[in-house]
């Protein structure tokens, strides 16, 4: 193996979807760090399933020094970057030869995995100590919140309430239609085009006002509104020119940012123009690592892999454990196939697998 001293040093920010496998996959082929405010890597889209049962989470947040065995990781914010090194919250310089963004969306969970874990146990015992639930935001984690509840508790009332005019427009309207159908049908009232005055809420209050005037009683409620990206840090430094007007980093067709040689960006925070989706940040990830590999071993620029935006979008919604909502290219169904597809295991044997890890690592068989 290559002598640490030889090696050039590649930067990830960001551990999330994209990060983390990209920094697993060149941990032996550079001097890698990575830097996340938390000392883990969860897996987005179990954590409403982890909200009603918690256990699952000792599978879906891995500790990075699970995976990056021969890495560096720096348990800080990144606020600032320049042509050599990027500066953390903490006052910690780290110098990069190259270095690679994704930072996704901003993550306000607590640094310790411990801390996370207790988390959903509070969240859990919110849920099981309330009779009613109001659930602010009907994008993917307000459904899929509303659906684990409707079907693990289906004693409790659950209220969606949501700004826009249908449920996960992130998605067709089809998918929406078919959303709101499945909520109904479960007994979740749905209130469209109504916000919640999330200042004037406080936790001990059980009567909140929608902006449309009506009144919801609930014993608790959960606020699911879509987390900023996770690139403000950017708008003073030497890439401030490289966002687009939502604060998008522009990419290249090799995932280099601003015409830089040395800098890449993956995952939701690119302007890449398709869905944002982690098994499309994990396909950035696997193009970026292909392409800092041949320049490490000092490939032309012309031998790089070229990232071809996903036109054939595909996206799944889960609703509760057996069914889910599935918008392939060619059409949006729902029931138990995509259920079986995501609603079962949430893809967390296969991320774990991606990750290098045991998918089941409790099964004692
Ligand atoms: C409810 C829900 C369900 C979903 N279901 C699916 C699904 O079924 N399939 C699918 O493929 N996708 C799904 N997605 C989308 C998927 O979660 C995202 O596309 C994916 O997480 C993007 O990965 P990323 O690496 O770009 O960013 P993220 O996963 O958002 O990771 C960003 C990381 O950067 C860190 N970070 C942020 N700012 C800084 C900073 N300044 N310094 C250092 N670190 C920083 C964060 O802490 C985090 O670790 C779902 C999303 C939601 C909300």
């Amino acid at each position: 193996m290559e002598d640490e001293r030889t090696k050039r040093v590649v930067v990830v920010v960001g551990g999330g979807v994209g990060g983390a496998l990209l920094a697993k996959e060149l941990q032996f082929d550079a001097d890698l760090y990575l830097i996340d405010p938390k000392e883990y890597f969860e897996i987005p889209w179990a954590n409403l399933r982890a909200m009603v049962e918690p256990s699952i989470a000792e599978r879906t947040l891995v500790n990075h020094t699970e995976y990056l065995t021969n890495g560096r990781i720096v348990t800080s914010q990144a606020v600032g970057v320049t042509d050599k090194e990027v500066l953390t919250v903490d006052g910690r310089t780290v110098a990069y030869d190259y270095l690679v963004i994704a930072t996704g969306h901003v993550n306000t969970t607590p640094r310790s995995r411990r801390e996370r874990m207790e988390q959903f146990q509070q969240d859990n015992h919110k849920i099981k100590s309330s009779s009613s639930v109001l659930i602010i935001g009907g994008g993917p984690t307000g459904v899929e919140l509303a659906g684990e509840i409707a079907v693990d508790y289906p004693e409790k009332k659950v209220t969606l309430v949501h700004r826009g005019s249908r449920l996960l427009e992130f998605i067709g309207p089809k998918a929406s239609k078919k959303a709101l159908d499945w909520l109904t049908l479960k007994k979740v009232e749905v209130l469209l085009g109504q916000t919640v005055d999330l200042d004037s809420m406080c936790e001990n209050e059980r009567v909140y006002t929608t902006s449309g005037g009506e009144k919801v009683t609930a014993d608790c409620h959960f606020v699911c509104v879509g987390k900023p990206l996770g690139s403000s840090w950017l708008q003073e430094s030497i890439l401030k020119e490289c966002l687009d007007n939502k604060g998008r980093l522009m990419v290249d067709e090799n995932l280099r940012v601003g015409g830089r040689k040395n800098i890449f960006a993956i995952g939701d925070i690119t302007d890449i123009p398709e869905i944002k989706q982690g098994y499309l940040a994990q396909k950035h990830a696997w193009v970026v690592a292909k392409n800092l590999k041949l320049l490490m071993k000092g490939a032309k620029e012309n031998k790089l892999e070229k990232y071809k935006p996903s036109s054939s979008a595909m996206a799944a919604v889960s609703l509760g454990r057996k069914e889910g909502i599935a918008e392939l290219p060619f059409a949006t169904i729902s029931g138990c196939l995509p259920g079986f597809i995501k609603s079962r295991d949430l893809f967390v044997g296969k991320t774990r697998k991606q990750m290098g890890l045991d998918p089941h690592p409790t099964d004692t068989s």
